[in-house]
Formats: structure tokens, C-alpha cells, sequence
């Protein structure tokens, strides 16, 4: 019980915050489930009065609602829009020529404004068609004005007995409340749909961001970014602020590893040997896919801090088995290491730390070079 009410809540708080999916499908048959509810309150009231021109017309809008309402399920949205649209300003006429309109069942018509500006902005069908919700707006005005005209100058064609009493105060807020209530959806409706289109436009620029500076395969930067945290860090080191090494991977024979179990065995090792990198860095640290089966590793440290980190990650890969299709390989990688000093240029740098690595590749492999 206290799950089901908690759950309820939890759902609730997700509407408000707009964190809940609803289709425009849903969207537009809830606010015409919503217009056909008021119909029958209403004909219920005006059948309590005897005024049975209107309770048969209420009743009949609830009828035309129900079958907009299927409309809407078949995605019709326009149609079973604008007649809903169209029949509320009837609605507001009809009984303005009944009774009057002291009862603020005029007010219906403002309903308008709101539910087809959101329709027109947020429902696909309407997109781009702001002219057809601003002739809406200024047909509802004209409706508003005429109930007032109506009222003003025209004989009620029936007499209702409910001039100043508390329940002609009652009908006068239900309606009032039920106005301002769709107007209130609306908003809702609009704060959903803007932050359903931020969280969709976020989604996808972190998507291009990815695209831009990442591996697909290993999911780590690529060179590209890189690039762009070794100037920032390059430029620290120019301004004495602080230090930092390189240390540049290669795997040994990894192309006997392709050639011998086949490409996605290659890609596997690939993936096991970046996620085991990055789990031997520390805050700060940084590692990119450089090239083919390169690995170059941004360290925030000395010379010696990064030879210790690259004799860490070396000892990893060499005890890690990659499995793929019942056969098992270890691989083992060769580091060139080299520190960031003032004057260098990170070309410089990096050649620093490729010449050692290639050094350590004529000179068995399966090490770190530093000098
Ligand atoms: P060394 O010990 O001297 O580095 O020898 P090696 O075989 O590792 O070096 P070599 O440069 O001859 O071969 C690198 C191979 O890496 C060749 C290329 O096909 C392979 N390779 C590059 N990128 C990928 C990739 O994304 N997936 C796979 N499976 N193989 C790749
Ligand atoms: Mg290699
Ligand atoms: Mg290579």
C-alpha cells in the first residue's frame, strides 16, 4: 500500500517535472478527456435547471468529444483539435444566448488560447503554423466579446433561478477554477515539452562531443583531444606552474596477435589493455588512443612518478588474459617516458618519448625507457 503510494508520488513529481514521457498522442487525448468531463458536469447542471436545450448539447459535446478523442488515438491532432476549438466557442455563445453570461460559462473560450498555441508549437502536424494558432487567439477575443455584447443587449432566452445566491457563486468559481485549471495544464504542458527538447538537444551534442573526441573502440580520447590538454598542460609548464611527463605505449607484436587470432581478438586486447590503463591512473591523469595500438598516457608528476606508473600499467598488461572465441593471449606493451621542460614544444616532447620507445622496441621490448 505504502509502495503504491510512494510510487504515485514518484510519478506525480515526474509530471511536474516534466521527467515523465508522454506522447502527443496522450497529451491531446487527455486535454480532450478533460474538455468532455466538463461537458457532462455541465449537463448534469443544466438538466438539474430543466434548461434541457443545453444539458442536450452538453450532451451531445460530450458524444462529439468522445469521437474527437478517437481521432486523436488514430493521430488525426489537427481536426480534433481545431473542433474542439471551434465547438468551446460555441459552447461560450450558446449559453451567453441562454442565460447570460453571469455564470462565467463565457469563460471557456479564453481555454482556447493556451491549448492551441501549445498544439501548434509542440504537436508535429502543427509545426510552423503560428498563424493558425494566432487567428485561434483573436477568434476566441471576438467570441469573449461577443458573450459580453450578448449579454449586454440581448434577453436571456430562459430564466434561470440563480441570480445572487451561493450556489450561483459556486458555479461562478467551478468555472473559474476549471479555467484557470486547463490554463494551468498548459503551462505544465509547455515546461515539459521545453525541457523533454533541452534534455534531447544535450543527449545529443554530448553524442557529437563523443563522436568528435573519442575512440569508438577503446571509448578513450582521441589524439584530437589530447592535443588540446597537452598545450593547456604545455603552457603550465611555461609559466613554472607545474610539471608533467609523457609516457608513450606501444603493444609488442600485436600485429602477430591479429594475424594469428584474427582482427577481434586484436580489438579485444586493444579494449582490455585501455580499460587497464585507465584504471591505473590517478585525478588528473590522462590517456588517449595516439595511433593504431599506441597509447600515449598524460601524467601529472616528474620524470620518476611516470616511470613508476608506466612500470605499474606494464606489469598489469602482462598479467591480464583476453579471451576471445576459446583462445587466451597475454600481451605485454614498451614505454618511452619523457618530462615536460621549459622551452620544449610538445612536438619535441613527444619525439622525446617516441625515440625512447622505439629504443626500448630494438632493445627486447616488454620495458620502460627514460633516457
Ligand atoms: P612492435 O612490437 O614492433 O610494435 O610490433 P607490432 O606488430 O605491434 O607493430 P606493427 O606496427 O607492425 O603492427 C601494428 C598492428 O596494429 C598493425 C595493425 O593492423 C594493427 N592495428 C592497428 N589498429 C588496430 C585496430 O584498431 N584493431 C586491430 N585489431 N588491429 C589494429
Ligand atoms: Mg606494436
Ligand atoms: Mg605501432
Amino acid at each position: 500500500m505504502l509502495t503504491i503510494l510512494k510510487n504515485m508520488v514518484t510519478y506525480v513529481r515526474n509530471l511536474i517535472n516534466g521527467d515523465e514521457y508522454i506522447s502527443d498522442r496522450t497529451k491531446i487525448t487527455y486535454v480532450l478527456t478533460y474538455t468532455s468531463v466538463i461537458h457532462v458536469l455541465c449537463a448534469v447542471f443544466f438538466a438539474y435547471y430543466g434548461l434541457l436545450l443545453l444539458a442536450i448539447y452538453n450532451i451531445g459535446a460530450f458524444f462529439v468529444h468522445q469521437f474527437l478523442i478517437g481521432m486523436a488515438k488514430k493521430k488525426i491532432f489537427l481536426p480534433a483539435m481545431t473542433l474542439s476549438c471551434v465547438e468551446i466557442m460555441v459552447f461560450s455563445i450558446l449559453t451567453t444566448l441562454c442565460i447570460g453570461n453571469f455564470l462565467n460559462f463565457n469563460l471557456y473560450c479564453f481555454c482556447i488560447i493556451p491549448a492551441i498555441y501549445y498544439v501548434t508549437s509542440t504537436v508535429k502536424d502543427f509545426k510552423k503554423n503560428s498563424g493558425f494558432a494566432f487567428g485561434f487567439s483573436v477568434l476566441a477575443l471576438i467570441t469573449y466579446i461577443t458573450t459580453l455584447l450578448l449579454d449586454y443587449y440581448a434577453e436571456p432566452w430562459f430564466y434561470i433561478n440563480l441570480t445572487h445566491s451561493i450556489l450561483s457563486l459556486l458555479v461562478e468559481s467551478i468555472n473559474g477554477v476549471m479555467v484557470i485549471g486547463m490554463m494551468v495544464i498548459f503551462s505544465l504542458l509547455f515546461t515539459w515539452e521545453v525541457k523533454n527538447d533541452t534534455d534531447t538537444l544535450e543527449k545529443r551534442n554530448q553524442k557529437l562531443l563523443d563522436f568528435a573526441n573519442k575512440d569508438p573502440l577503446t571509448r578513450l580520447p582521441n589524439r584530437r583531444s589530447m592535443m588540446q590538454v597537452l598545450n593547456v598542460s604545455m603552457h603550465q609548464v611555461q609559466i613554472g606552474a607545474s610539471a608533467f611527463s609523457i609516457i608513450l605505449g606501444d603493444i609488442d607484436n600485436f600485429k602477430k596477435i591479429n594475424d594469428n587470432y584474427g582482427h577481434d581478438m586484436g580489438d579485444k586486447v586493444l579494449v582490455s589493455v585501455a580499460n587497464q590503463i585507465t584504471s591505473q591512473l590517478r585525478d588528473g591523469d590522462a590517456v588517449c588512443r595516439w595511433g593504431g595500438e599506441e597509447i600515449l598516457i598524460l601524467v601529472r608528476g616528474d620524470l620518476d612518478t611516470a616511470i613508476s606508473i608506466a612500470e605499474r600499467i606494464r606489469g598489469a598488461i602482462q598479467e591480464t588474459d583476453v579471451t576471445h572465441n576459446n583462445s587466451t593471449v597475454r600481451v605485454t606493451m614498451t614505454f618511452g617516458v619523457a618530462e615536460a621542460e621549459k622551452g620544449y614544444r610538445i612536438e619535441q616532447l613527444i619525439q622525446q618519448a617516441d625515440n625512447r620507445l622505439y629504443y626500448g622496441k630494438e632493445h627486447g621490448k616488454n620495458q620502460t625507457v627514460s633516457a
